[in-house]
């Protein structure tokens, strides 16, 4: 059963142990700073926390909460229509503790905030020029929502300072009404990416798709095709997994030797680089493949 074999390789990703990894567990911990890479216990975190180079170690928070306003047919994250209000001291908290912090690279995210005005855009942004203000060269990517489509909120944030402006179309255009909220379409996440670029042309815009849900490999074309047409750089390849049995169903492990197929055809269609195995997602080693791609 390749589930379980899945699951074998996860239990035997091995534990952290180096001292990078140590240091910035005591440091997250002392800062109370909450990070996806704990909570979501991806089995990634030693190759992005415990890397030899700290200035290239990628860690990945959360803003905004834990409660979204949407339900993404393969996300586990916990839904409600009313989340509780956002924290106004979020943002200066968040750069203060990133700015003492002992890594170079930091990914924000959050749940969709459909219940707000401007999306929680402001806030994003907010966070991000405080962390620029604190400390200059720390690279920041923000893995956003679409604003339901407010494009005036993608350009907000892609304004506020960012390396990296990332947005996930998550699957193929034909599945994505049967795998992410109905509020969430691909030519609307298409627009947000587009919006960003045209915001600010020489920020580095970033998609993530799984693989496994029933994609052939002709609309997987089609949804690169369409996101160079906007002039995404970096495109990001996973597998599929069912958090619980509440939650589609995988359908089909993608083996590796296809996902390198796939990441070899990204990047001959142009993408800047492309991170794809079974275990990837969307921030997987991101500080080291900036460094490596963009600011070499
Ligand atoms: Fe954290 Fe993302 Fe790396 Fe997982 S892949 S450890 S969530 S930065
Ligand atoms: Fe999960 Fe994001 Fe969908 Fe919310 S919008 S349910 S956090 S994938």
């Amino acid at each position: 059963d390749p589930s379980e074999a899945y699951a074998l390789k996860t239990a035997l990703t091995p534990i952290p142990d180096s001292k990078n990894y140590q240091r910035l567990k005591k440091d997250l911990r002392g800062l109370n700073l909450h990070t996806v890479c704990e909570e979501a216990r991806c089995p990634n975190i030693s190759d992005c926390w415990g890397g030899s180079d700290k200035s290239s170690a990628t860690a990945t928070i959360m803003l905004m909460g834990d409660t979204c306003t949407r339900g993404c047919r393969f996300c586990s994250v916990k839904t409600s229509r009313a989340p509780p209000p956002l924290d106004p001291h979020e943002p200066e908290n968040t750069a203060e503790a990133i700015s003492r912090w002992s890594l170079g690279y930091v990914v924000l995210t959050s749940v969709d905030r459909d219940d707000l005005a401007d999306g929680g855009a402001r806030h994003f942004a907010e966070t991000v020029i405080k962390i620029k203000q604190k400390k200059p060269s720390m690279l920041v990517e923000c893995l956003t929502g679409d604003y339901r489509g407010d494009l005036e909120m993608a350009a907000l944030v892609a304004r506020s300072g960012l390396d990296v402006y990332a947005h996930n179309v998550e699957t193929v255009e034909e599945l994505t009404p049967y795998v992410r909220d109905r509020r969430a379409t691909f030519q609307q996440s298409i627009s947000v990416l587009d919006a960003a670029k045209k915001a600010v042309p020489e920020l580095i815009t970033k998609t993530s798709l799984m693989l496994g849900l029933g994609e052939t490999d002709e609309q997987l074309w089609d949804a690169l095709r369409q996101l160079r047409a906007v002039n995404v750089d970096v495109v990001t390849f996973g597998q599929y997994m069912r958090p619980t049995k509440r939650h589609m169903a995988v359908h089909e492990y993608v083996t590796p030797d296809r996902f390198e197929l796939w990441r070899q055809r990204a990047l001959d269609m142009g993408f800047l680089y492309c991170a794809s195995g079974p275990l990837v997602r969307s921030s997987y080693k991101a500080g080291e493949a900036f460094i490596e791609n963009v600011l070499k």
